[in-house]
């Protein structure tokens, strides 16, 4: 269970989260979608304590997260895990190297069982054949796979994705979508920012529109693409699908 309650936050002088609210449970997907700029990429920043949240809480599985602490930003990150649009592998790493080096290293988790997850998470994003590769050898739709499979070894309870096929060629956008399909399919949890919204339709639980730093309208796909209730909604899709 995710709730992110009245959540604010601001660039400077800048409001550009204006009270965020919206929850999902268990197993559920939330895609965020609106207009460049309004604010979906800061809402997956607070969420990781990267952007300073000036309002508001979020709520995991029942513990409340205020980020008013390093103890408490620490905490919101042993719960999540993101991945970007530039995902950023370590270059001069092996694939597996790239997977086990957080897990070893950070949270000193037991090598054998850091390994075989690692060797299990390859599979799931199909890349079990480049466990010894390294990740300059790999095309871009490869890298955003073994970035997810990096992200899914810290064990998060929550995936947060950031337009993670955005900066792919086309012809590779399939095969980072298919991992999350499998993702989503496993029961992960996830807030996913996403211009597929054949994607979205297809994945997601619930759709939440922003625009300007707040929510417009949240509801099923079918409700917002088909049904929406608001003119911004209307206009927004309208122009997309
Ligand atoms: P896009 O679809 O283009 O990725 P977005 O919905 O993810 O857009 P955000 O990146 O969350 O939008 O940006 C929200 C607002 O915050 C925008 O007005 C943006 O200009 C501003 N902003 C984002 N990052 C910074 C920053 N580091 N410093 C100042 N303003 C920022
Ligand atoms: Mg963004």
């Amino acid at each position: 269970h995710l709730a992110v309650n009245d959540v604010r936050a601001k660039y400077g002088s800048l409001e550009v989260l204006k009270g965020i609210t919206f929850s999902i449970e268990k197993g559920e997907i939330a895609a965020l979608v609106g207009p460049s700029g309004s604010g979906k990429s800061t809402v997956l920043r607070a969420l990781m304590g990267l952007t300073p949240i000036t309002g508001g809480a979020v709520d995991i599985a029942g513990e409340t997260m205020n980020y008013s602490s390093a103890k408490e930003v620490r905490a919101a990150r042993d719960r999540m895990a993101v991945v970007f649009q530039q995902y950023n592998l370590f270059q001069n790493m092996t694939v597996m190297q790239n997977l086990t080096l957080a897990p070893l290293k950070i949270k000193k988790w037991d090598k054998s069982e850091v390994m075989s997850e690692a060797r299990r998470l390859l599979g799931l994003v199909g890349l079990s054949d480049k466990a010894e590769a390294y990740s300059d050898q790999l095309s871009g739709g490869q890298q955003q796979r073994v970035a997810l499979a990096r992200a899914l070894a810290l064990k998060p309870q929550i995936l947060l994705l950031d337009e993670v096929t955005s900066a792919l060629d086309p012809e590779l956008v399939n095969e980072v979508l298919d991992a999350i399909r499998k993702l989503a399919d496993e029961g992960m949890t996830m807030v996913i920012v996403s211009h597929e919204m054949a994607f979205v339709r297809e994945v997601a639980d619930k759709v939440v529109f922003m625009d300007a730093g707040q929510i417009i309208e949240a509801g099923t796909p079918a409700e917002l693409f088909d049904t929406p209730k608001t003119d911004r909604a209307r206009d927004f899709f309208s122009k997309i699908l």
